[in-house]
Formats: C-alpha cells, sequence, structure tokens
C-alpha cells in the first residue's frame, strides 16, 4: 500500500506485479529490498534506498522528582454537535469566570488559561470535538489530561456523545459530564443520567465513579461548581511538570498571516519557552521573535500547561506537531531539514499500524497482550451479536478490547481512533466511506469487511492462534 501511495499507482496493480513474480503479498504487506526494485522498475521507477535513521533523538533532559512541580490540568471539551461546546467554551473564555479579570479573552485562540480567585488555573484547549481530539493522538500528541463531555439535557445521549465517551476512554482521559441547557423548559437531566447509567457510567449522585455538574452554559448557571469538579478530578491525577528547562510541547494550531508572518499556537507541556529561544516544529524551525498570551499582551517566558502565540517560525507546522528548544540554529536547520527529506521520499508520512497477519506473528513472539477491535455495523442488534462474541475469544494470553462500536459506515473518525489506538476496523455490512477509505491506505489501518458474523469470528480467531492466511 505505501508503495502504492508513493508511485500513485493502485494497490491491486503492485499485488499483481508481486503475483507475477510468484509472489502472494497482502496489502499491508513489507516488501524485501529486491522485490521493491523489481516492482517500482516494472511502473518506471528506479529506487533509492535512504537511510530511515533521522537525528530524532532529541534528547530528553531527566526530572529530577524536586523539580516536578503540580501545574495545571489541561481540558477539553467534547460533545454532540448542537449539545454546547461552543457556547460553554465562550462562557469560559468571555468571562474568565471565577476571577472574573477585566477585559476577558476576547479573540478566538486555540488554548487558553482561565485562574480562580485562589490563583488555581486550568487551561482549556479549543479545539472541540473528539475528531481534533483524535487526530492530534494520531499524531503522537496526549495533550489532554481530563474531558469534559457534554450532553444537553433537552436532547439524549446521541451517537457523537457515545463516539466522544469512547474516544476519551481508549486515550485513558478521565471523563466529567456536564449536563447542559437545564435553563430549557422540557430539560430532564435525570433523563441523561439514567441513559448514562445504561452505558455503565454512572455518575456520583448515583452512586458512581463520574463526577457530573447540571449546567446552562447560555446563563452561565453551574459552571464554576463544575470547574470545581474538574480541579477535584485534576487533582486525583497530581499533574506535575518540570518549569526548569528547556521547553517542550505541543503545537495546537498554524497560520499565516498577512502582516506578522507565519504565526502559531502551542501548549508547553514541559521546561519554559522564552523570546529568543530556537524552536522547532514538524519540519520548521525558527528564532521566537515575540509571544503572546490569549489576551495579546506580549510575554517574556511560558511556563509547563500554559498556551502561547508564537511568531518567528519558518512555516506551519501542524496540529499535534511536537515542539522542542535546540541548543543552536544549526543543529535546528540539520533536524528540521533531515525531515523534510523524509517527508519527501516518502510522499506521505506513514506509519506502520498493526494488522490481523501481523498479530499472529507477534503472538509467536510473545508480545501481544490486548487486540482492540473498533466494531460497525448496519444495525444494532448484529453489532452487539458480534461483539460479544469477538469478546469472549479473549484467552489468558490476549485480551480483546472494542473500544468502539456504533451503527453507520466506517468514518473518517473511526480510523483516526483506529490509529491512535493501534486498532482493528471491522465492518459488519457496512463499508468505509471514500475519505476513511483513502486515510486508511494511507495510515495503513487494517479495516476487515464482513456479511458473516461466524466469518469474522473465525477470522480473529484464526489471526489469535497465529493461522491466517495472507489475504490477497
Ligand atoms: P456545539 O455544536 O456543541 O458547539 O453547540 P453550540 O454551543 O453551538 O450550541 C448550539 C445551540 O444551543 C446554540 O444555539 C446555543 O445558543 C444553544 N445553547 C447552548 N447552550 C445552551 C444552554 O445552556 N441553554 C440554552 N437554552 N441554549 C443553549
Amino acid at each position: 500500500a505505501e508503495l502504492a501511495t508513493m508511485m500513485n499507482v493502485g494497490v491491486n496493480e503492485i499485488i499483481s506485479s508481486c503475483m507475477s513474480l510468484g509472489l502472494f503479498v497482502s496489502i499491508n504487506q513489507r516488501l524485501d529490498a529486491e522485490t521493491l526494485a523489481v516492482v517500482a522498475e516494472e511502473f518506471g521507477y528506479k529506487v533509492e534506498f535512504v537511510s530511515v535513521e533521522i537525528a530524532e533523538a532529541i534528547e530528553e533532559e531527566e526530572d529530577n522528582p524536586e523539580d516536578l512541580k503540580p501545574r495545571p490540568p489541561i481540558v477539553t471539551v467534547m460533545g454532540h454537535v448542537d449539545h454546547g461546546k461552543t457556547s460553554l467554551l465562550d462562557h469560559i473564555r468571555s468571562t474568565n469566570v471565577i476571577a472574573g479579570e477585566a477585559g476577558g479573552i476576547t479573540q478566538h485562540i486555540g488554548a487558553y488559561h482561565v485562574s480562580l480567585e485562589d490563583g488555581r488555573m486550568i487551561t482549556f484547549l479549543d479545539t472541540p470535538g473528539h475528531e481534533a481530539f483524535t487526530a492530534m493522538r494520531a499524531r503522537g500528541a496526549q495533550v489532554t489530561d481530563i474531558a469534559i463531555i457534554i450532553v444537553a439535557a433537552d436532547d439524549n445521549v446521541m451517537p457523537q456523545t457515545i463516539e466522544a465517551i469512547n474516544h476519551a476512554s481508549a486515550a485513558g482521559v478521565p471523563i466529567v459530564f456536564a449536563i447542559n441547557k437545564i435553563d430549557k423548559p422540557g430539560a430532564n437531566p435525570e433523563k441523561i443520567k439514567e441513559e448514562l447509567a445504561n452505558m455503565n457510567y454512572l455518575v456520583e449522585e448515583w452512586g458512581g465513579k463520574y463526577q457530573s455538574h447540571d449546567i446552562s452554559a447560555k446563563n452561565g448557571i453551574g459552571i464554576e461548581e463544575l470547574l470545581e469538579k474538574v480541579l477535584l478530578e485534576a487533582e486525583m491525577l497530581e499533574l506535575k511538570a518540570n518549569a526548569d528547562k528547556k521547553a517542550q510541547g505541543t503545537i495546537i494550531e498554524s497560520e499565516l498571516d498577512r502582516g506578522r508572518g507565519y504565526v502559531s499556537t502551542l501548549l508547553v507541556q514541559s521546561g519554559t519557552l522564552r523570546v529568543g529561544d530556537i524552536i522547532i516544529a514538524g519540519q520548521y524551525y525558527g528564532h521566537v521573535k515575540a509571544m503572546f498570551n490569549e489576551r495579546n499582551q506580549n510575554v517574556k517566558e511560558v511556563g509547563p500547561a500554559q498556551p502561547a502565540i508564537i511568531l518567528g517560525l519558518n512555516g506551519a507546522p501542524q496540529a499535534g506537531d511536537k515542539f522542542n528548544v535546540m541548543e543552536n540554529e544549526r543543529e535546528a536547520r540539520s533536524i528540521t531539514n533531515k525531515r523534510e527529506q523524509l517527508a519527501r521520499e516518502q510522499g506521505l508520512r506513514t506509519q506502520k499500524h498493526i494488522t490481523l497477519d501481523e498479530i499472529g506473528r507477534r503472538i509467536a513472539i510473545g508480545n501481544f497482550q490486548e487486540l482492540n477491535l473498533i466494531v460497525k455495523g448496519d444495525v444494532d442488534g448484529s453489532i452487539e451479536a458480534l461483539s460479544d462474541s469477538l469478546i469472549k475469544l479473549s484467552t489468558e494470553e490476549i485480551q480483546i478490547n472494542i473500544i468502539h462500536k456504533a451503527v453507520g459506515q466506517i468514518s473518517e473518525s473511526d480510523i483516526s481512533l483506529a490509529a491512535a489506538s493501534e486498532a482493528i476496523v471491522v465492518g459488519f455490512q457496512v463499508r468505509p466511506s471514500l475519505n476513511a477509505r483513502k486515510i486508511a491506505e494511507r495510515e495503513q489501518i487494517d479495516i476487515r469487511l464482513y456479511s458473516i458474523i461466524y466469518d469474522a469470528i473465525n477470522e480473529i480467531k484464526a489471526a489469535m492462534e497465529g493461522m491466517l492466511s495472507p489475504e490477497i
């Protein structure tokens, strides 16, 4: 698949070319150097092998335990469309609820922090939606500490609510529920809690472990209390960071501004970022020329769990790219050059994800404990039946987890969840959307389509026993 993408030909053409060489290969199989060269030549390409050993090894500075200081939690809001994500974030941003600082944050920014009267802070990632969350995670960036899942009390727990819950759970991020729109006449928060309970998400007032609060994002009711609960959850996580080293963190968003050049919003995750530092992010680098906080005020330094808008990069890195501070410009240039070269040569960022074929091999060498599956199907009944049977295949060595199941075609969001969670996507009587298929090919996500439950179970079982015959 990777070779097909690089040469811009169909995967089937590569497979049949291999067949003519007497090789029966699957879509995700690695070809050896010799085969690669022969196959590529058939399509008029000459293969040149480059070393993938790039100077990625940006050394991590060790932290002394005494340098680790408490840091604010980083929070994302997720939920079904129209349930109030934007309203909640806007309310918090514009009022800075608790401290009531004059002139709240008026501009849109991908991340901002608010402080409470007692000085405690919360950093919000304002890229609402589990798609953004999981897309970042698929790029290796786990930024969020806590997810607020918002559900409108005049509606129901909806498909995207369930997706959001599953995406947060797959990332191991604790959830706090915000039951919104309680000002509305038809609102029934208890009904939402009951629906959550039916999904095994029991809220605290019902004796469960999930914190939840009834709010009105529109009228500002209950938001202070909601944030208190978020902070309580954060306390249990004992979040710490070392401010006393070179900064590193994640790019939240970037754009090209006519007057100012490339402008990136980033989140410092450890260390302290200072004006003048040389940073690299993705394929770009530069001196930090100026930094601004979310109130558009000039700042000279930014510490852990704090966002900043920076000027000075020579390009726009992608959301989810990591940034690091380098010793000198030469080093920064050399690393970003290599990254750029590699990206160009590969055409696309390709990362090998788990496939069913790979499972048997990994089991044989004994390094496989969990198999994550995403199950999509045409009707609820068959999804339940299939998921139950698949979970029952778990053995002492391998635990099967269904990290998400839902009715509907296989979507882009399913693929990015699979990429972030090393999962295989199982489709029963459904197919991937065109975009989902494209992304799955690029990211090498294994999608298995079935129309008979028995086939699905048998194939997963065979894979677990290391007996799966290569798929052609
Ligand atoms: P999002 O799609 O989740 O970002 O939802 P929005 O924040 O855009 O909200 C969708 C609609 O619900 C908008 O018309 C909001 O004004 C409305 N809305 C959001 N929160 C509340 C609330 O607490 N009460 C009422 N009555 N309306 C709300």
